[in-house]
């Protein structure tokens, strides 16, 4: 599939690669944060250490489905 890459964020919609993630706490398992990620560049699942409201701290977060 041919990506015209100029395309991405033109704010006139979504291009189909884009994914939205859902990102989770790994210690009570909220689901705090939704991001939108590139299929084409994050390849790998993200693992992000972020601040959730219901532990009161920093907790790691991965992203769900
Ligand atoms: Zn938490």
């Amino acid at each position: 599939m041919k990506i015209n890459v100029l395309n991405y964020n033109n704010g006139k919609g979504v291009i189909g690669m884009k994914q939205k993630v859902i990102l989770v706490c790994t210690e009570c398992l909220s689901r705090n944060y939704s991001i939108t990620k590139n299929k084409r560049l994050n390849v790998e699942r993200l693992e992000l250490n972020k601040y959730c409201k219901k532990c009161g701290k920093h907790t790691l977060h991965k992203e769900s489905k």
